[in-house]
């Protein structure tokens, strides 16, 4: 058994890159700064050229991190060779995580020569298309839901490779950030409703697209602007020559926006900007919110000790500070707690009685700032329990005078079915306590527990349209139809 994080399991960062002799180089950087969306495997296929000027596409992958992956470097300078690069950092959220054949991204050749495909989101109408093609005579080769993508686009009747694709992406319904690289040209495709996101940027003269900004800014690269929801474009080169990126409409309907709010709260990176947004402005809102709704008094008047669960709710936990603070409060921020970031994948022997060490691996406290203190321990989210619950005895070693929690999300009650691996329902707290806070809080044995509600949290991201955001796991209320055989194959089984 290996150290989990008893957090939402993100989704998967994906990165592309046409026109720069060190694609896969770049690609390699560019994952590293998405690792955090991904750490189960990594991979990079890449387009050149040979001797007759043929295409031909290189690809690595495997189990890992992307500096497990690619430790041997000569296999970005050496073996994949070429201008243009797409990867993939994998967490699974649907195909089996141990098949090293689900790993991504997938590469296939027909008829019109070489595609790869690397997908961030999930597919809700998966199941339903993966029966109809085998019905048809389609082999899949993985369990993996982008499968689909490949075989629709492999079996459309139409001549043109852009419409092809477009195509496929008119069929696939749910949360899709898409990167695709063909023999001549990258194309990045988000879903219409834009659950997660996806940018474009340069560098040098080459173009690139990845979940989120921080990949560009990891090789100096300049973010140009967002992949909009259901817009398709197609990097080639004739764009490299004008300068002018092409972009098409997957379908012509217009979807109300559907973010996914989570991302603000825990996933992306607080350096990113996405949904029109920095990341780290938003989660200091979240913070500050939570402040102004939830805030935390020391009964003799000292100071309260805000601490944060790091490294995911630090800057939450700044803006919680500094909103005490604005309103009288008198209050300091402390790192109380120190977070290991070499545990890797440190062993821990299964069994329950064991599980604290999980927690004691990878934090410790420090005595001094919390003891004999009136302190508020921020955090992001809570899933299981499992975690929060150990972390709070740990902070009882240091006999603080009150331990308060405060957390800047609601009680996750629902499952997603759009790319974040949840456990399942009966394994989520707030399921378990039937959304009763104070039941929780007694679970936990804090001097008291505090959530956003979803209407403080839509008043935080307030900047951006409240109403352009997925709230599906809090509230139930899902954007989109969801078939129930996806619903059963992800949550029951
Ligand atoms: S259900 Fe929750 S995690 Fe999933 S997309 Fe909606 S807000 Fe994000």
């Amino acid at each position: 058994m290996y150290i989990e994080k008893d957090k939402p399991k993100c989704h998967c960062g994906v990165f592309g890159i046409y026109g720069n002799h060190t694609a896969a180089l770049q690609t390699y950087y560019g994952l590293h700064a998405l690792q955090h969306r991904g750490q189960e495997a990594s991979g990079i296929v890449t387009r050149d050229l040979n001797a007759s000027g043929k295409p031909h596409f290189n690809l690595i992958k495997g189990n890992g991190l992307v500096s497990e992956v690619f430790a041997d470097h000569s296999l970005l300078t050496d073996t994949l060779t070429g201008n243009s690069a797409i990867g993939h950092n994998r967490y699974s959220t649907t195909g089996s995580s141990k098949s090293k054949k689900n790993i991504q991204p997938f590469h296939v050749n027909y008829r019109m020569g070489n595609l790869a495909v690397a997908h961030n989101g999930n597919l809700t109408n998966e199941k339903m298309i993966r029966e109809e093609l085998v019905e048809e005579g389609a082999i899949f080769q993985t369990t993996s839901d982008t499968e689909v993508i490949l075989h629709l686009i492999a079996r459309s009747k139409l001549t043109n490779q852009i419409d092809q694709v477009k195509e496929a992406l008119q069929k696939i319904e749910g949360a899709f950030s898409l990167v695709i690289l063909t023999d001549n040209c990258l194309i990045a495709a988000r879903d219409p409703y834009g659950f997660r996101p996806l940018s474009l940027g340069k560098f040098e003269n080459s173009y690139m697209v990845a979940s989120e900004t921080c990949a560009f800014d990891i090789i100096s690269g300049q973010f140009i602007r967002e992949v909009e929801p259901g817009e398709m474009i197609v990097i080639d080169d004739e764009v490299l020559a004008t300068g002018e990126v092409k972009s098409f409409r997957i379908n012509g309907d217009v979807y109300p926006k559907k973010h996914c709010i989570f991302e603000y709260i825990y996933f992306s990176r607080p350096d990113s900007f996405i949904f029109g947004h920095n990341v780290d402005k938003m989660r200091r809102r979240l913070g500050k919110v939570l402040a102004k709704n939830h805030p935390v008094y020391d009964k003799d008047n000292e100071k309260v000790i805000v601490i944060s669960v790091p490294d995911s709710s630090n800057t939450t936990a700044m803006g919680y500070e500094s909103q005490l603070e604005k309103m009288g409060i008198r209050s300091k921020m402390e790192i109380g707690l120190i977070r290991s970031h070499y545990i890797g994948r440190t062993f821990i022997q299964p069994g329950q009685a064991n599980r604290e060490i999980g927690v004691r691996i990878k934090f410790n406290i420090v005595k001094g700032v919390l003891e004999n203190r009136t302190v508020v321990i921020v955090d992001d989210s809570i899933v299981r329990g499992t975690t929060s619950k150990q972390l709070i005895n740990l902070i009882k070693e240091a006999n603080p005078k009150e331990i308060h929690l405060r957390i800047s999300s609601p009680p996750i009650m629902h499952p997603c079915y759009y790319g974040m691996d949840f456990p399942s329902k009966d394994e989520l707290i707030a399921y378990r306590f039937k959304g009763n806070v104070k039941e929780i809080e007694k679970y936990l044995e804090v001097d008291s527990l505090e959530y956003l509600t979803i209407e403080e949290m839509l008043e935080a991201v307030k900047e951006a349209d409240p109403d352009n955001f997925c709230t599906a796991c809090f509230s139930g209320k899902y954007p989109t139809t969801v078939n129930a055989n996806f619903k059963k194959e992800i949550y029951e089984i």
